[in-house]
């Protein structure tokens, strides 16, 4: 199996500093030799990273990238995405995570422009011009009210014109099995990309899981404390666990992985390199 059989996208995080900007040149260089298909940018939702992101988006637009911007409404106006999305169609840019992001802490009330209404607004104004993909959850999003209703939702998602899911991380390959079999009976036939997270670190895997709702296993966990702070032992280990999550993937059938990278090309390429799809 090769990256022209299996779709690879890296997603980055908008740097603040001239430094991270800097690395970044070098970290997307790396990666795109990997075969990329495309890049992607995060946004915070509420505008907090709306220059940022617009900013890493046009640079490497201009580099030539296949570059999707993440985007939601939070509390902008209509007028306000409308705009972005002309930017960015202007500069060539063809994709789109669609979002509906969760707000920063201290601004106020949550956004409640769900991803379904944003897809739809993109649809509306832009027709095809954009590949949208979006975002779901395997172990169901946190402020779900049930598991059928997610899929319900996430439904109303390609209804309105999604192309593509791309899966919040997770460790359990059964839940992500389960979930494409959920949704295939729900009548979403679009690809689900499965979203990768590597392990670098106990503390911060913890605190993102413990937001986000991915379930980190016992077994994951004792074995990363077993490693204490030992950082070339959680490096090994946490490589073990992704290469061995991703392989029981591409046993199923997943049609590829989103990385998320950390803005680090290590070791999302070693975990490449371990499935033997290296170009
Ligand atoms: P939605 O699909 O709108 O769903 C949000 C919640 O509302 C779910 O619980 C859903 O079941 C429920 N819901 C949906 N529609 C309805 C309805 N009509 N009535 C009632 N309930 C409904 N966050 C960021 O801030 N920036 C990013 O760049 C970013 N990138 C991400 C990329 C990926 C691949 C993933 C998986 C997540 C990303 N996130 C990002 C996190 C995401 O913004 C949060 O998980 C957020 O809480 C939900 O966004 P969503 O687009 O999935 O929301």
């Amino acid at each position: 199996m090769t990256t022209d059989q299996i779709q690879i996208s890296f997603e980055f995080f908008p740097p603040k500093t001239p430094e991270g900007r800097e690395k970044l040149k070098a970290v997307r260089a790396e990666l795109n030799k990997l075969n990329a298909h495309y890049f992607s940018c995060t946004y915070g939702a509420g505008g907090s990273t709306r220059d940022n992101t617009k900013g890493l988006v046009l640079e490497m637009r201009e580099e030539g990238y296949d570059i999707a911007p993440h985007l939601s409404f939070g509390a902008d106006s209509e007028e306000t995405i409308h705009g972005l999305l002309s930017d960015y169609k202007d500069a060539g840019v063809s994709r789109l995570v669609a979002l509906r992001g969760d707000l920063p802490s201290g601004m106020g009330a949550p956004a409640v422009v769900y991803a379904s209404e944003l897809v739809a607004f993109a649809r509306k104004h832009f027709g095809d011009h954009f590949k949208i993909a979006v975002a779901c959850y395997p172990e169901i999003h946190p402020q779900a009210p049930s598991y059928s209703k997610d899929i319900e939702y996430l439904k109303r998602k390609f209804d309105a014109g999604a192309d593509a899911g791309i899966t919040q991380y997770f460790y359990h390959a059964d839940a992500y099995f389960y979930f494409a079999e959920e949704c295939d009976k729900a009548g979403i036939h679009q690809p689900i990309y499965p979203g990768i997270m590597p392990i670098t670190n106990y503390q911060n895997l913890v605190r993102f899981s413990d937001a986000c709702g991915a379930d980190i296993p016992r077994w994951i966990r004792k074995g990363l404390e077993n490693c204490g702070d030992d950082k070339e032992a959680i490096r090994a280990f946490g490589l073990d666990v992704v290469t061995s999550l991703c392989e029981q993937l591409i046993d199923g059938g997943v049609p590829g992985f989103h990385f998320y990278t950390m803005n680090q090309v290590e070791p999302t390429r070693q975990i490449i390199e371990n499935l033997g799809l290296l170009p």
